[in-house]
């Protein structure tokens, strides 16, 4: 298979009104940077690259550097390809932006070798363990940096009871952005809307020290939280080890780690009990494989990190579907041992509107599509209409 031609594409999405925060950024737009691949057979293959960073490096990575390389290989398997991008990059990228690009490419060649062979990525990937995935919704942001202890704690109960209406069975809240004391109110609010057995998660994006962690994580053992998202920042895994050493709710991170040699160093200086690779950052699908091999060897469990658009949330979908469990057990329970889909519940007209077939929640689950390589159609009239680059 031979690359003829690539297109990529920066789409953006105003939030208006409907902006919010997290513990580190407003968030007044959604942004996806796509890649559009065309074999010489007339092929065609998408792929998403980066997440919150700005869509312009990425595909200025792509159209400058990647994209011609690219264009030269005679035979464009993904393998092939991710190794001689990564070696043409080492001295220069490792992490961040170009790893990015070479997420999106990747994503897109496994699209297109499913395609050509008839496919899906999963079954490339060595099989399905399962057609349709666990899904968890992620919301309970902030709509401001302030905080009323009375409507803020309301609004955040009835949107999390919306999201349960809806069919969903777990839920994953905001923390971080506020002071311990009040982060806490809104954790016991949420457990206290929702009820004990629903499965509740909590996402600090790495707002806190260690030790601070370690206060805040008190509150959502005692509320029961089935894990704890990036309690630190990334570079500090000596941290992530003392909050994991010091609680017992699941330690959760990797959605800001980068290739088989980041997660190398993250999984072994143990860091985390659930792996979050966001294959639109870590690599993409070939790397992603690699990076769930050293989580297996260590019995860790793979949610991967989504956010993008429904290219990312399709690439996720055929990801879970090909992950073992972690470890195997005769009755699979979702996120104990089971992979979960991260289904952002965030206003994002390119996860809603951008396939021609929309993924949906049915019985708390996300069918993984089965026709070929990721097994989705690009809408052309949502693609033209939220364009920019
Ligand atoms: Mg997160």
């Amino acid at each position: 298979m031979k690359i003829d031609r690539i297109e990529t594409y920066i789409l953006k999405v105003p939030l208006g009104s409907e902006r919010f925060f997290s513990s580190q950024a407003e968030f007044p737009e959604r942004n996806s940077f796509l890649v559009k691949l065309t074999s010489t057979d007339g092929l065609v293959g998408w792929g998403e690259g980066g997440q919150y960073g700005p869509a312009e490096p990425v595909k200025t990575c792509v159209d400058e550097v990647l994209g011609p390389k690219l264009l030269a290989m005679p035979d464009a398997a993904p393998g092939l390809v991710w190794e001689t991008l990564y070696a043409h990059t080492r001295d220069f990228g490792q992490k961040g932006t170009y790893i990015e690009a070479m997420s999106a490419l990747d994503i897109a060649l496994w699209d297109l070798t499913g395609k050509s062979l008839g496919v899906p990525v999963s079954t490339l990937m060595g099989g399905r363990f399962r057609d349709s995935v666990r899904a968890y919704g992620t919301g309970g942001y902030y709509t401001s940096t302030t905080f009323d202890p009375v409507a803020d704690v309301a609004a955040l109960q009835t949107e999390m009871e919306r999201y349960a209406s809806t069919g969903f069975t777990m839920l994953k809240v905001k923390i971080g952005l506020l002071p311990v004391r009040q982060d806490a109110a809104r954790i016991t609010a949420v457990r206290k809307a929702l009820g004990d057995d629903f499965s509740l998660l909590a996402d600090a994006n790495h707002a806190y020290n260690a030790s601070t962690a370690v206060l805040m994580g008190r509150t959502l053992e005692r509320e029961g939280f089935e894990l704890f998202e990036e309690p630190v920042p990334p570079e500090d895994r000596e941290g992530y080890a003392r909050v994991r050493a010091a609680l017992d709710v699941p330690i959760a991170g990797g959605e800001a780690e980068y290739t088989r040699f980041g997660f190398r160093d993250f999984i072994g200086g143990g860091c985390v009990d659930i792996v979050q690779p966001d294959i639109c950052v870590c690599g993409g699908i070939s790397e992603v494989m690699k990076i769930s091999a050293l989580a297996s060897a260590r019995n860790l469990r793979v949610v991967p990190h989504v956010w993008g658009s429904g290219i990312a949330l399709s690439a996720g979908l055929q990801v879970c579907s090909a992950l073992p469990l972690a470890p195997f057990a005769y009755e699979p329970v979702p996120l104990q041992n089971e992979p979960v889909i991260e289904f952002d519940r965030t206003r994002n007209p390119l996860r809603d509107e951008l396939l021609t077939t929309p993924f949906t929640l049915q019985d708390g689950r996300v069918l993984v599509p089965g026709g070929p390589g990721l097994g989705v159609e690009v809408n052309p009239d949502t693609l033209e209409r939220y364009r920019v680059g």
